[in-house]
């Protein structure tokens, strides 16, 4: 019995002993998960932390993104609105909008100046209007406040030392505040100037740099509209002085017909005074060399032919001179009627066969097949063959060539006189057309000339509508060309 007390005893106390094993084992355990669950709270609330922490930047860096959005939008708009006009001006008029403050300032000032200058307020936004001549006068009597930004220096609330803030803030009744140069390559054309003063903003970075893009766009479209305004003062110029040239240039073109038409009256005036009494002259001296009225000696003979030659010679220079004073005025008779060329050529060759026989001279001709007839007055331009080949002869040595050419297009024909003559220099031949210019060489010592077949050739293929050039090489020879338009003229009736 007592061995059964005991033994009971014995499992009673290991049942216990078991039971308050297993019991501190799981308070135990229960202990350990408590810590771990607290820690996990733990854990969790410094997680729920960050999250609202991140969340609260999130809303922070959206809201500076939408700040920034919207400024972007209104620098798109405003640029837009700014680089499609040319007119300083109108720059600035366009830039005085409401939606300059979606780009994060609630003031703007732009102020512009001119070779160093006073500043002039070109945009004032968000000021109220009697304070805006007053900070224009602020900034002109101190001007060394904005003189860094007018260097290039940018200048804000964000980086300035604090008593350039002061001023600054103080001049525009602003809280924050930038001064940002308006640039073109490198040169300042104004100032922008832009604050806040509402507890609401918080200027950023991004302020200054959305500023300075405007600043930019501002100085590109300034630069144009300046260089639009220079091009256009200087074609206005322009237009200005080639209008006062033109007239100028007509008074002297009227001046110079003036002169023309005095020298060509006088010319007429006194070849016609001259020739009366050189006819008289002349029919004198034919009277007394036929001996009617009286004998003539042979030594008075002699010297009457030679009043005779001399009278010929002047007849023939007045009627020369007579004759261009009145092609120039256009009072001589054209008979523009159809011919052909080569037959004119033919007669004049026979004309001359005597002098082209003197000197052994040989002439030949070069025609274009199936040349058209051309409306001509034949007389005048028989009398310009006649001068050139003349002249031809004249200064083509013995036994040399004379040749006609003459080509055609479908508008006109083109008459070569070429000889292997003396040929004409360069600096002679610029003045060869004008009148009573001969050039200095051995033949003209020798044989006399008037220096007037050449201009009154160019007369007279000029009434015609043609024109008349000369190539040459000296010591090897000279063509002269004319042109003659094949289409029908009208004659011009006697003056
Ligand atoms: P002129 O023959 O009376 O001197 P022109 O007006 O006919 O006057 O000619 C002017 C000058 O042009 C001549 O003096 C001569 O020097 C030069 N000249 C004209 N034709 C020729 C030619 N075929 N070859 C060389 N020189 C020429």
């Amino acid at each position: 019995m007592h061995n059964f007390y005991g033994l009971l005893l014995f499992v009673i106390f290991g049942m216990l002993a078991l039971f308050f094993g297993r019991y501190f084992r799981n308070v135990k355990n229960l202990k350990a998960s408590l810590v771990q669950v607290s820690k996990s709270f733990q854990e969790l609330d410094a997680q729920a932390k960050l999250i609202l922490q991140t969340d609260l930047e999130l809303n922070k860096t959206q809201e500076a993104l939408d700040k920034r959005l919207n400024g972007l939008d209104a620098l798109h708009k405003i640029s837009r609105l700014i680089s499609t006009t040319l007119i300083e001006d109108e720059i600035f008029h366009r830039l005085n909008q409401p939606f300059l403050i979606e780009l994060g300032f609630e003031k703007f000032l732009i102020l512009t100046f001119q070779n160093n200058g006073p500043f002039t307020v070109r945009v004032d936004f968000g000021f109220p209007r009697n304070e805006v001549a007053p900070l224009g006068k602020t900034f002109n009597s101190k001007p060394q406040i904005l003189q860094p930004v007018k260097q290039g220096k940018i200048i804000s609330s964000l980086s300035a030392p604090k008593d350039i803030k002061d001023i600054f803030t103080g001049i525009l009744s602003v809280r924050q505040f930038i001064a940002t140069p308006i640039l073109s390559q490198k040169n300042v054309l104004g100032i922008i100037l832009a604050g806040n003063q509402s507890e609401s903003y918080t200027m950023t970075e991004g302020d200054e740099e959305v500023i300075a893009i405007l600043a930019d766009q501002i100085g590109h479209s300034l630069a144009n509209a300046r260089l639009f305004e220079q091009v256009f003062r200087s074609s206005q110029e322009l237009e200005r002085k080639v209008q006062d040239r033109t007239k100028e240039l007509t008074s002297a073109l009227e001046e110079v017909k003036r002169i023309s038409k005095t020298k060509s009256d006088f010319i007429s005036a006194v070849s016609h005074e001259l020739r009366t009494p050189l006819t008289s002259i002349k029919g004198y001296a034919s009277i007394l060399i036929t001996g009617k009225v009286g004998a003539v000696p042979d030594k008075v003979r002699e010297r009457l032919e030679k009043i005779n030659k001399h009278t010929d010679n002047l007849v023939g220079l007045i009627n020369n001179l007579l004759d261009i004073s009145r092609i120039e005025s256009g009072r001589v008779e054209m008979k523009f009627l159809e011919h052909d060329i080569p037959s004119i050529i033919a007669n004049v060759q026979d004309l001359l066969t005597p002098q082209l026989r003197d000197k052994n001279i040989q002439f030949t001709t070069a025609f274009d097949d199936a040349l058209p007839n051309v409306f001509m007055d034949a007389g005048q331009i028989e009398r310009v063959f006649i001068n050139l080949i003349n002249n031809a002869i004249k200064f083509t040595p013995i036994s040399g060539t004379i040749t006609a050419k003459v080509t055609h297009d479908s508008r006109k024909v083109t008459v070569g006189i070429a000889d292997t003559g003396i040929g004409i220099k360069e600096e002679d031949i610029k003045k060869l057309f004008t009148e009573f210019y001969r050039v200095e060489n051995e033949i003209n010592q020798n044989v006399k000339g008037t220096g007037l077949g050449l201009a009154l050739v160019k007369k007279i293929v000029e009434a015609h509508g043609g024109q008349i050039w000369v190539t040459s090489t000296v010591s090897v020879g000279t063509c002269f060309y004319f042109t003659l338009p094949t289409g029908p003229k009208t004659s011009t009736p006697e003056a």
